[in-house]
């Protein structure tokens, strides 16, 4: 099967990095509810093909799933949840022209160029003599001490952030499937009502047709 990607342009979903509990739905066929998504949809595809295009189950609200988690008729796409990147790029907190730049580059970007000029400049070799034990920099130490002891200090920030994030990450995964999980459970419990209700239903049966039985039998043995 073809990569294929949510329409939806904030949504990053493919069939690559898709959850598995995430699945792509097909555009309505009729107008209308093509108009329905029409009027959702405006601003947020840069190209939707009603013929092609997908929409990742996100975009949809619970009570447009079937038991079998597909799409019923009247499902129309309402959750555009912003991306992280997108917000980003909104920052209308940027004052300075650095600031605003800043707000254009991608994380990955920004992380590439500071690691690849950190290693251009030269740390200097006499650093360590600058700086306390309670990692403040001694009075005579020079600004280049100081920027290099705050550079250190924000890398090792950066590292505690990401490694929270990558908790973070694993937590949500582990939610997500407990989630999975109880549905499941639910689906089978429901499964298994039915078959108790069915069971319950045969032997009111049987023993209706053991009634009629002894009634006969009881019948014949008055005569
Ligand atoms: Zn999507």
């Amino acid at each position: 099967m073809n990569n294929v990607h949510c329409a939806i342009t904030s949504c990053k979903i493919s069939t690559y990095n898709k959850p598995p509990s995430v699945n792509f739905h097909s555009c309505p066929t009729s107008s209308d509810m093509r108009n329905k998504w029409l009027l959702m949809l405006k601003n947020k595809c840069a190209m939707l093909d009603w013929t092609k295009s997908k929409i990742c189950s996100r975009h949809f609200e619970k009570k447009y799933f079937d038991a079998q988690r597909k799409l019923k008729e009247n499902a129309v796409p309402t959750i555009f949840a912003p991306t992280m990147e997108k917000s980003f790029q909104n920052d209308t907190t940027a004052k300075t022209r650095i600031e605003k730049l800043l707000c254009k580059q991608s994380q990955a970007q920004l992380i590439i160029d500071v690691k690849s000029n950190l290693n251009k400049l030269k740390e200097p070799t006499n650093l360590d003599s600058f700086i306390t034990d309670d990692l403040k920099w001694k009075p005579e130490a020079p600004t280049e001490a100081q920027l290099w002891l705050m550079v250190k200090k924000q890398d090792r920030i950066i590292s505690l952030l990401s490694e929270e994030l990558t908790q973070n990450k694993k937590l949500i995964e582990t939610l997500r499937k407990t989630v999975e999980t109880s549905k499941l459970s639910k689906q089978e419990t429901e499964q298994n009502l039915e078959t108790m209700k069915y069971i319950v239903k045969s032997l009111q049966e049987k023993h209706a047709t053991l009634e009629e039985q002894i009634e006969i039998l009881t019948a014949v043995e008055a005569r």
